[in-house]
């Protein structure tokens, strides 16, 4: 428990006082009845998405309820999880006055959605081994830090933050802690879910964009307590994910032993993917992973990048990255994308 959490004190002030937009649809729902729907404005003739979809999207919710074990109440979805980070960032921080604390190397969207909304970012760098800085962090909070985000699995890194460092920072930081769960399906380690009732200061971020394979639809997940929930829901745009989205995550959800066996698939290939990498000399050190990426430590990034570019493969250089000097990460593919990736690698030896 984190005894000195008050979510009354951290809701920006315009936010806690908004009346939120009321959409046509949050007005009336249908209830199965032959109802004649003449209060939005929209084109009666049919072309299978003339309506405005469900601002609630709770067919959806209700199935992923269902796979991940947790109540509706407790989930936001979003616009990819892009845009549920952002409305993380617009109902709790302050611009100019407010801060967070993000610890690079990480996934960049945490500073650029801090400098779009003009909050200060607090950067802790990670400890060599690539886990929370636990004392440091928790020395430059101060009471207008308002959000800590861990991204665990991390990216471009790969492992997943010890139970301990996070538990340290559920327990001793008032504010909210974001854990970016995109790689969770990937790691031997069990989702912070189970902890939501724990902790009221816990929000998690999923998405279908990388396990899930719906990169293309943008479908963001955010779980927290029904409060958050609640001042998230207030801000979002009314029709934030769109009809066409929400149909092809349900049809994809509904399936998930399609999901799960990809999934193995993927951690198979991760393995194999690991041993082939052994053999490259210019590559120093392989990074342990939870994720379906692999940081490799070369001798020469830039130089390494552009000459896999020139056979062919495309891979992301990290070397300006902080701890991360002459490393490169590269994803998972198929087995037929991974066998190239090996061929060109052992050719540019
Ligand atoms: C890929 C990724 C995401 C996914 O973002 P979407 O907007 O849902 O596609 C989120 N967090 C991290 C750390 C990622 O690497």
């Amino acid at each position: 428990m984190n005894t000195n959490f008050d979510l009354n004190g951290l809701v920006r002030p315009n936010v806690a006082k908004l009346k939120p937009y009321s959409s046509a649809r949050d007005e009336f729902q249908s209830t199965g009845t032959e109802m004649v729907f003449l209060d939005a404005n929209e084109n009666p003739f049919q072309t299978d998405v003339n309506r405005y979809p469900d601002p609630q999207q709770r067919t959806l919710k209700a199935e992923l309820a269902k796979i991940k074990g947790v109540a509706q109440e407790n989930i936001l979805l979003g616009n990819g999880s892009d845009e549920v980070l952002d409305l993380i960032f617009r109902a709790f921080c302050e611009p100019k006055i407010d801060n967070v604390i993000t610890l690079p190397p990480t996934y960049g969207m945490y500073a650029v959605l801090a400098n779009i909304n003009d909050v200060e970012n607090r950067e802790i760098e990670l400890t060599p081994g690539f886990q929370p800085n636990i004392s440091n962090i928790l020395e430059v909070v101060d009471r207008n830090s308002k959000i800590i985000f861990l991204c665990s699995p991390n990216n471009p890194t790969g492992n997943s933050f010890s139970e301990e460092g996070v538990l340290d920072i559920l327990e001793n930081f008032s504010g909210l802690v974001v854990i970016d769960e995109a790689y969770i399906d990937f790691s031997k380690h069990p989702s912070w879910l189970k902890k939501l009732q724990t902790y009221p200061n816990l929000v998690i971020t999923q998405t279908l964009s990388k396990a899930y394979g719906m990169a293309g639809i943008r479908l963001g997940i955010c779980y927290a307590s029904k409060e958050i929930i609640g001042v998230l829901n207030k801000i979002k745009p009314p029709y934030n994910v769109n009809e066409l989205s929400q149909l092809r995550a349900l049809k994809r959800i509904t399936n998930m032993d399609e999901v799960k066996q990809e999934v193995a698939i993927i951690l198979e290939e991760r393995t194999r993917l690991f041993k082939a990498l052994l053999d490259v000399k210019f590559i120093q050190k392989i990074f342990e992973s939870d994720a379906n990426f692999i940081l490799i430590k070369v001798d020469d990034a830039t130089k390494r990048y552009s000459e896999m570019l020139e056979m062919g493969i495309v891979i992301r250089n990290r070397t300006t990255q902080p701890l991360c000097e002459n490393t490169l990460r590269l994803t998972v593919g198929t087995a037929a994308e991974n066998d190239r990736l090996i061929k060109a690698l052992k050719a540019i030896n």
